[in-house]
């Protein structure tokens, strides 16, 4: 039994990755999970999803209403006997009202631990391409709030101090009272020309950075309609960004794109976007519905009478080889069938069962593996097995068949659309606040059409921007009216990512 205990947990930025391992921990073991605003929605996925996930980020009443019912909340989950994690943006104690939650907790005699997490003041300046100390340039750096009210009469802030005796100074929460800041800083004794930078959203795809000397980095700010959570950053280091810069720079920094995708994969190419600089959103497409256990149970008895197995899904390999399992059989019940596969994807699915395909599509579709399939052997005669998804076109089986092939098709697995679109996702595809919308095969149109459909969006179906993995499914888009705006010439995941990228460029 895990004790119920609160857990104050340091969600780091915004970047996802930028997560401590214990925290990862933490979220794994949760039962409750109280979250703010600055968290990123993705971290939720290390929780359970029988958590229990109570948002309190909203703006309402005032602070102090608003933090004694997230105290409440937290004393009152773990008299539940729940492991409850607070997971708060940055580092719980880094202008993050840790210290009033503990307070509560020491009150209530609730046990908790802290776990830190990377705060702003470090992370956003890094991803702007700016050391927060440098030998050269600064020695010592002072985090600062910049929510002081600018009319409080005896400020907490020791101005002429920090003005001249920090080098490196960071603002949190300071944009609305930047003109202020800068302000006070220069009348202190602070040089005007000394650069400055504010950075929002920092780490995240949305990052802004705005640049300019003291004296005018208020005024730049408000020009760029920079509007908060953002850090502000003053002294000589700023210099270094125009050199450091590397985050900001990425092709498709600040591009929004939707990705449709399977439920149960995980999305490589969700990690090949994020990592050109993309803020991907994924929409969960597919599901896949297994055909009833035992299936292949016929074929299973005599399977070492085949002499190919021809797999086009990497779905179709893992279900194939977990019944093989089930069946309490193995590998070795394959005999010498020789493995053929539509594309590398599925090529490498059969890798990891330690088995190698000797025929490999180079272009991945069915017409592709028959071009690679034709002189591969003599085909009369020849024994099949293709187990596959119930819904696929028949011109694989039907052409084998031509060739004077014996083809066994086993259905085993049927696609199917799932009823939900992620909140995200379907508010920037009815406000048309996207870039790209990936689909990487037939299936992943037809369902997100559906999808739509059932949510009354029929009117947003036209005008999906169509990233398509190759010409079956541009076809299937044009079918329902949308012309791809990206079709990859290479009908893989890369390839995909380089016709995105070069779209953009
Ligand atoms: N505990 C948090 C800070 C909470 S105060 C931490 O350690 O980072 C909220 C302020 O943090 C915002 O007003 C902004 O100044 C800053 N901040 C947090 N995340 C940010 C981000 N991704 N980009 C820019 N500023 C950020």
């Amino acid at each position: 039994m895990t004790q119920a205990k609160v857990y104050l947990v340091g969600a780091g930025p915004g970047d996802p990755e930028l997560i401590t391992r214990k925290a990862v921990s933490c979220l794994n073991l949760a039962e409750v999970v109280v979250y703010d605003f600055l968290a990123s929605p993705l971290l939720l996925r290390h929780a359970p999803e029988s958590a229990e996930k109570i948002y309190v980020g909203k703006k309402c009443g005032n602070h102090s209403t608003q933090q004694q019912i997230i105290n409440q909340i937290l004393v009152q989950k773990a008299r539940n006997g729940n492991v409850v994690i607070r997971l708060k943006g940055g580092d719980p104690f880094v202008f993050g009202r840790g210290s009033e939650e503990i307070e509560a907790l020491l009150e209530a005699d609730i046990p908790f631990e802290i776990v830190p997490g990377i705060t702003a003041g470090i992370a956003v300046c890094a991803y702007a391409g700016i050391p927060v100390t440098d030998r050269r340039y600064a020695s010592s750096v002072a985090y600062v709030t910049g929510h002081e009210r600018v009319d409080k009469h005896k400020s907490s802030i020791n101005w002429r101090r920090l003005a001249t005796g920090v080098d490196t100074l960071v603002f949190y929460m300071g944009v609305t009272n930047l003109p202020f800041i800068a302000q006070q800083l220069i009348e202190h004794g602070r040089d005007a020309k000394t650069p400055a930078a504010v950075i929002r959203w920092g780490t995240t795809p949305e990052q802004q950075t705005v640049t300019g000397a003291l004296n005018e980095i208020a005024a730049k700010t408000e020009a760029a309609h920079l509007k908060p959570p953002a850090i502000i950053v003053i002294g000589e280091v700023v210099r270094l960004r125009k050199h450091y810069r590397w985050f900001d720079t990425k092709p498709l920094c600040g591009k929004r794109i939707i990705n449709t995708r399977a439920v149960h994969q995980s999305s490589k190419l969700t990690l090949a976007l994020q990592d050109s600089g993309a803020h991907v959103m994924e929409l969960p497409a597919i599901a896949i519905e297994r055909s009833a256990p035992g299936i292949f149970a016929e074929q299973f008895n005599m399977l070492d009478t085949f002499d190919w197995i021809i797999f086009t899904s990497p779905n179709a390999v893992e279900i194939f080889f977990d019944e093989l399992i089930k069946q309490k059989r193995d590998i070795r019940a394959l005999g010498t069938a020789r493995i053929a596969c539509i594309g590398q994807g599925t090529a490498d699915a059969v890798r990891r069962m330690h088995l190698h395909a000797g025929v490999v599509g180079s272009v991945a579709t069915a017409e592709g593996l028959l071009d690679s399939l034709r002189n591969a052997a003599s085909w009369s005669m020849q024994k099949i097995l293709l187990p596959r998804a119930a819904k696929a076109r028949t011109i694989l089986p039907d052409t084998l068949r031509t060739w004077g092939a014996d083809v066994t098709v086993i259905p085993a697995y049927t696609t199917v659309t799932p009823h939900n679109i992620p909140a995200e996702v379907f508010e920037k595809l009815t406000a048309h606040a996207y870039d790209a919308m990936t689909f990487t095969s037939s299936s992943t149109v037809i369902n997100t059409i559906n999808l739509l459909k059932s949510r009354g969006k029929d009117s947003a179906i036209r005008t999906i921007k169509a990233a398509s993995i190759g010409p079956i499914t541009s076809a299937t888009l044009r079918e329902h009216g949308i012309t791809p705006i990206v079709e990859a010439r290479e009908h893989s995941i890369p390839g995909l990512v380089d016709a995105i990228r070069e779209h953009f460029a």
